[in-house]
This record gives C-alpha cells, structure tokens and sequence, in this order.
C-alpha cells in the first residue's frame, strides 16, 4: 500500500484531469464527482478518501466490503460497483448505501423485494452495456425502458441514474462510442418518462476524460489514486 502523501499527490493529479478536461468542454468542475474505488486495496485506501475529505467508496465485492466495514471506525458511503450474485443480494442491501451494478430485471426485482424487508430504500443505477461488451454485464439499451420502468414502479428503489463500463480497446473511440450512447440513453429515457436519471457513472483511470467530455456526473477511479492493485 503507498503512502498518504503519495495518495495526496495522485489526488491532486486525477482533480487536474478533471478540472482540465471540465474545460475542455465547457463544463464547471464541480459538476463532476470522484468515486475512490478502494476494491483490492487494504482497509487503509477507505482511510486515506476519508482523511482527504472524500465522502464515498466503490467496492466491487461484498464480502470485502463488508469485511472493510468492520474495521472503519468513520462513517463512509459505501457503493457497490461490481456484479452482484443473487445469493449475495441480501448482505448487499444491508451493507451498501447504493448499488449501481443493477444489471438485469431478476436482480432489480429482488433488490426491492429485500429492501423492503429490511425497511429501506434502497438507491441504485442501472448498469447498462452500451458497448455491447459480451465481457461486462448490464443490460443492453433495447431494454432500457422495461427495467426503468420496472425501477421506477419498485416501491423500495430510487433510480438515480445510469452507469458503464466501457470496453478496454486500444482505439479510444470505443470507449467515447459507449459513453456517448449512455448519454443519449438517459437524455431519451428523462424526457419519455419525465424524471431526471441525473447520475450518469462513467469513466474511470484510462477513459475519465472522453467519460467527461461525454456528460459524466462521476468518475470512478481506483489506479490513478492507490496505484496498482493487489489480487487478494
Ligand atoms: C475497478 C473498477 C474501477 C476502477 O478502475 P481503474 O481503472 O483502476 O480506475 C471503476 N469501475 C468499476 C466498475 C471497476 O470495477
């Protein structure tokens, strides 16, 4: 694990290419928020956001999560990124305070069912696979309509948005291609069903940019704050 002022530093280094590529497009800095992704990284990464000020996480496993939980004294908003099993949906609502990886109707429809057995409501995104990845989950955007409006008749859910993953590929096009489509995406979906979906999660260390450029309300970012990632 690197040290707090190497943190610091890359800190300050992701806030330059966000206020940078901000202006590039015209858009106010503030306009975009960073999700530290502290997944494969000690406890010590949830500890460094939170000295520094930032007052969220992204964690793509549960158990990891949960076990990161356990041993943070401050309280931190958790958000969960990465696919979820339906075997671990229960622990998820209970630990998470958004999920965003919502990426089918089985699992939008068990998500409500849990929170409200557990008296929550439960704020998510739905992960959609606008680059048509069949290496990344979501659904793709011929069904974007149903589960929005699956999501929006759940009673314990809070659609706040959507979320992508872009492909990896050497061409940067893809990626652009894929965010792009995202936003356009949540531009159809706020306007047929008249709510604002104003969250669009997009963007991470190698594409933040072309995911700013794109529209991006938050950047999730894991190598570019805490350096390469060990596989627990
Ligand atoms: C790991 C992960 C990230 C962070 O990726 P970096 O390239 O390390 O910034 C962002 N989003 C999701 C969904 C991830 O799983």
């Amino acid at each position: 694990m690197i040290e707090y002022s190497i943190f610091e530093k890359n800190l300050s280094q992701v806030r330059a290419r966000i206020a940078l590529a901000c202006e590039s497009c015209g858009r106010a800095s503030d306009t975009v928020s960073l999700l530290p992704v502290t997944k494969n990284h000690p406890v010590a990464a949830v500890d460094y956001a939170l000295r520094s000020g930032l007052l969220a996480v992204g964690e793509n496993r549960v158990q990891e999560a949960a076990d990161k939980q356990g041993s943070c004294l401050q309280p931190v908003s958790w958000e969960l990124i990465g696919h979820l099993q339906s075997n671990k949906a229960q622990d998820a609502v209970a630990i998470f305070d958004r999920i965003q990886s919502v990426d089918s109707l089985k699992l939008l429809r068990r998500l409500n069912r849990i929170a409200g057995e557990q008296g929550k409501l439960l704020r998510i995104l739905l992960q959609c696979n606008t680059g048509e990845d069949p290496n990344k989950f979501g659904f793709l955007v011929s069904q974007a309509e149903e589960v929005l409006e699956a999501g929006l008749e759940a009673a314990h859910l809070e659609v706040e948005g959507l979320m992508t993953i872009a492909p990896l590929d050497e061409d940067p096009t893809v990626a652009s291609a894929a965010f792009q489509r995202l936003r356009d995406l949540r531009d159809e979906l706020a306007g047929s069903f008249g709510v604002p979906l104003s969250e669009l999660s997009m963007g991470m260390t190698g594409d933040l940019e072309a995911a700013i450029a794109a529209g991006s309300t938050q950047i999730r970012v894991g190598t570019a704050l805490y350096g390469q990632r060990a596989y627990l």
